[in-house]
């Protein structure tokens, strides 16, 4: 009898791809994913340590789980509780000291022993080492069909923004082999891929090396691009997420001539204030980034951008925050991400006292959200009555309807009697709901 197991994922991106590769690796060594958290034999908490409140959700859901396991154990059966992710790696003796029902404690970079210790029980409780190395070459190559897919390139930073607990739950920057990306990439084209999303922490500092001709090359992130884009069946390549520092000039070749890498870019800024990025430790200010804006709009005039801001950052004035708001006109982002500003524990940010008025900071951020709709619907409105290219990924919650992104990541809904998943079709765009295109395949 297989045991089962489930994993509830917490998030961004990179977690995604976690869980479906330690999934993938779960179901080789001979387990069986379950759709039931309750009944699982072995229940996987992957979490996240971006935003507030994420080990307070952990702790409920590891309270009800407990209830669960005890429930079990009265009928004779076992559950095996684990908590992965950047809680774990963040808090993993703090987990195991407020809840005793919990087993292992793996850190996002030793989850792939989780198989063998589950084989050969192990009397310690706590995995995080940073050795991404020993992660990648465990992977097992994915049997997903889906159109578009993950794929980690990099994890971890050195950037180390006082706000940002990546550094101290991700470790060091490091960047997988070209040959280990190419082959992973490969497979998943095989297996139905049109689109392969680069993923990092900060993707944009990938730097690995290749031999040619026997003499060693360095590979950037847009190097990695461009050897991708040679993968016959490939049709677009993205990548998320970036540092403005660390875009290169090999890279803004990529998006004037590679017609693969698509025109839409993540580029986060956080803050339009001078004064603030300096407190961030963001290593930019404000006019390196627009003018790296105004660069790529000249080299590849589809570039369409998105951004992410923090509202309320300890000691940003009404005047900070009017930046902010000027960078967003300036730049019109496609869309884009604002959070109120929350201190993640251990970062440098978190010590500060000169904390923002909640008020202030809710009346702020609905501000800029409603600036941000703006520019986004403005940008949106442009593409009605236009023909776009549309990758289709699925089916739409109507009878016989298809859901796909333009190149610019946007929605879009069409009508379709035969089967259009997977494909790349041209799309007359002709209306718009709130976030969403309603649109006509091409004859
Ligand atoms: S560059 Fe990104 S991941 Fe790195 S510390 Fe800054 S916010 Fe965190």
């Amino acid at each position: 009898m297989y045991q089962s197991f489930f994993i509830k994922t917490y998030g961004c991106q990179m977690n995604e791809y976690d869980s479906e590769k330690l999934n993938d690796l779960l179901e080789f060594n001979g387990y069986k994913a379950s759709n039931n958290i309750e009944e699982s034999d072995i229940a996987i908490l992957n979490t996240c340590h971006i935003r507030e409140k994420a080990s307070e959700k952990l702790y409920s859901d590891l309270g009800r789980l407990s209830k669960f396991k005890e429930n079990k154990k009265k009928i004779g059966k076992k559950m095996h509780i684990i908590v992965t992710g950047c809680v774990a790696q963040a808090e993993g003796e703090e987990i195991l000291k407020r809840n005793k029902s919990v087993d292992y404690i793996f850190g996002p970079q030793s989850f792939h022993k989780l198989p063998k210790i589950l084989k050969n029980f192990d009397n310690n409780k706590v995995y995080n080492d940073f050795l991404c190395e020993d992660k990648f070459s465990s992977l097992i190559p994915s049997r997903s069909k889906e159109v578009s897919k993950l794929v980690t390139i990099q994890e971890g930073c050195d950037k180390f923004c006082s706000f940002c607990v990546v550094p101290y739950t991700r470790g060091a920057e490091f960047s997988r082999s070209v040959e280990n990306i190419y082959a992973e990439t490969t497979a998943l084209v095989k297996n139905g891929a049109k689109e392969i999303t680069l993923l990092g922490q900060n993707v944009s500092s990938y730097e690995s090396s290749v031999f040619e001709c026997g003499v060693k090359k360095k590979i950037k992130l847009g190097d990695l691009c461009q050897i991708l884009s040679d993968i016959q069946g490939l049709a677009r390549i993205r990548y998320l997420t970036s540092h403005p520092i660390d875009i290169d000039e090999n890279l803004l070749n990529q998006h004037q001539i590679n017609t693969k890498l698509m025109p839409f870019l993540h580029l986060p800024i956080q803050s339009g204030s001078d004064r603030i990025l300096k407190k961030m430790n963001r290593k930019h200010n404000r006019s390196f980034y627009l003018n790296l804006i105004e660069k790529i709009k000249k080299l590849n005039k589809d570039m369409a951008f998105s951004s992410d801001f923090i509202v309320g950052y300890p000691g940003e004035t009404d005047e900070d925050f009017q930046e902010s708001l000027e960078v967003i006109e300036k730049v019109r982002f496609a869309s884009s991400y604002s959070f109120k500003y929350s201190p993640r524990p251990g970062t440098p940010s978190s010590l500060k006292n000169n904390l923002i008025d909640t008020d202030v900071v809710d009346t702020r951020l609905k501000k800029m959200q409603s600036i941000l709709n703006k520019y986004q619907r403005e940008f949106n409105l442009t593409f009605i009555d236009k023909t776009v290219e549309v990758l289709f990924s699925g089916k739409g919650k109507k009878h016989n309807q298809y859901v796909g992104r333009t190149p610019h990541l946007q929605p879009v809904h069409v009508f379709s009697s035969r089967d259009i998943e997977g494909k790349l079709l041209k799309v007359k765009l002709e209306s718009l709901t709130s976030y969403s295109f309603h649109g006509k395949l091409s004859a």
